[in-house]
């Protein structure tokens, strides 16, 4: 018995409503992106309108800070950064003063930080690169940045946003957690996922992306037990628990 083909005509038509299909579900991924941003960027403030421990203590409030800060702050809870940072910034507030004070003051200084051992070595370092490599710089590309000892994709991202006010999202754990809660990612890759949500969040959301994600993943989406039943964009979210159906 011969084998049954679709005829060009059949085909055709089959063939655009898969593409029209496929155009309507990007179309409506779209327009979910945009309403979470849009609902998200409604319910939190910007980092500079908030009381936040980071901000109030001047973590961020120099370029120099801000860098040192954020090296400090990996796998570190804030308060912890805090109690490290506000001494230290009375003792140095540049490079060439980070880099001339004594290894053991500055380990003890930093000892409320996880890893402060290792970051003694990175933070020595990484002053002798940007006044040896960059002039006394901070170079302002990702490249150049993630050159630097101890500065890795999230580092260098959280330094091209606040620092050199560019359009890019950096994803730590409270970031990556919303996104893959959300399927806007799907990775437990934090580099990965930084790349697919910058590439489809819509640029006029990009600069202050990072804020609202980090604050809805402390606040309302948190690792164990997130409150559905309070959060602005259960409707948007598959994940969401029961309390936020009822
Ligand atoms: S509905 Fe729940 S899981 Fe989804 S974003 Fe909101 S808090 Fe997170």
């Amino acid at each position: 018995m011969p084998a049954l083909h679709a005829s060009p005509v059949t085909q055709n038509a089959s063939e655009m409503m898969r593409t029209k299909k496929h155009v309507s579900d990007a179309s409506a991924e779209l327009h979910r992106v945009e309403s979470i941003y849009e609902l998200l960027s409604r319910s939190y403030p910007t980092f500079d309108k908030t009381d936040d421990p980071w901000m109030t203590n001047g973590l961020s409030s120099t370029p120099f800070r801000c860098l040192v800060s954020v090296c400090l702050s990996t796998v570190t809870i804030t308060p912890r950064v805090v109690k490290a940072c506000v001494p230290l910034f009375e003792r140095v507030s540049s490079f060439e003063e980070l880099l001339a004070l004594d290894d053991e003051e500055l380990r003890a200084i930093i000892k409320p930080v996880a890893h402060y051992n290792r970051k003694t070595t990175n933070l020595k370092t990484m002053c002798k690169q940007i006044l040896q490599d960059f002039g006394g710089r901070i170079p302002d590309n990702h490249q150049d940045l993630m050159k630097l000892q101890g500065v890795g994709r999230k580092v260098a991202d959280i330094m091209m946003n606040f620092i050199f006010h560019k359009d890019t999202i950096a994803v730590d754990t409270h970031v990556l957690r919303v996104l893959n809660r959300l399927v806007l990612v799907q990775t437990s890759d934090a580099e990965a996922a930084a790349d697919q949500i910058n590439a489809i969040t819509p640029v006029h959301y990009k600069r202050h992306a990072h804020e609202w994600l980090i604050q809805h993943g402390m606040q309302v989406c948190t690792a164990r037990s997130p409150k559905c039943g309070a959060c602005c964009i259960s409707e948007l979210c598959s994940f969401r628990t029961a309390d936020a159906l009822a």
